[in-house]
């Protein structure tokens, strides 16, 4: 399948006719600098890969402690879900519902939906709900907060260190993982998904 001949800017609304990206390129908006397009260097089967890895590491991220602290001899290891259960439990409900979704749930989903539309994208097909599952992709795309995440128990280690023995536990390491896989996929430009996927014939 071609691309559709034209490109809107999402957010001045300039029209331009596409031309073919080299690898590297990217094709910006003249009027607010806005990234129009990207040259893919992934495939729909990469891509697939990709979100699999993903799975994997974001399963060992939130199931292997993040990390241990030591005081006269005790050590107390903590995980994400044993966090923002024992946040609930000292009265920061909505910290921890914020936690549990930006962390937890809407990386979850968004890595089920990406599976989703990239297992039919492989023979470029659109596969049942593909509309749908575009938009709340969109909209979650804002939501995830794992690589900050990561930034602030950097913050955490090393501010701990003043009062406790710390640890770093192979959660962090997933999760740094996870960080660099994320960062991957935000160079990827979805959009494109529409251009190489047909409707499935009946
Ligand atoms: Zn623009």
């Amino acid at each position: 399948m071609s691309p559709a001949p034209l490109l809107i800017c999402e957010h001045c609304d300039t029209v331009y006719r596409r031309i073919s990206l080299a690898r590297g390129q990217v094709a910006c908006c003249a009027r607010c600098h806005f990234v129009l397009e990207r040259h893919h260097r992934l495939s729909a089967n990469g891509l697939l890969a990709l979100t699999a890895t993903a799975m994997v590491v974001f399963i060992q991220a939130n199931t292997w402690p993040i990390i241990t602290l030591g005081l006269n001899g005790q050590q107390s290891s903590a995980t994400l879900w044993g966090t923002i259960i024992a946040m609930w439990q000292q009265h920061a409900q909505i910290v921890s519902v914020l936690v549990a979704a930006t962390l937890f749930f809407f990386p979850l989903m968004k890595m089920l939906l990406f599976g989703w539309v990239f297992w039919f994208a492989r023979r470029g097909e659109r596969g049942p709900g593909f509309r749908g599952v575009m938009i709340v992709l969109h909209y979650l795309r804002p939501w995830t907060m794992s690589e900050v995440f990561m930034l602030g128990v950097l913050v955490a280690i090393v501010k701990a260190r003043a009062y406790f023995e710390v640890t770093a536990d192979p959660g962090v390491f997933a999760y740094a993982a996870l960080t660099v896989l994320i960062t991957v996929f935000a160079g990827v430009d979805f959009r494109q998904l529409w251009d190489v996927t047909a409707e499935r014939k009946p």
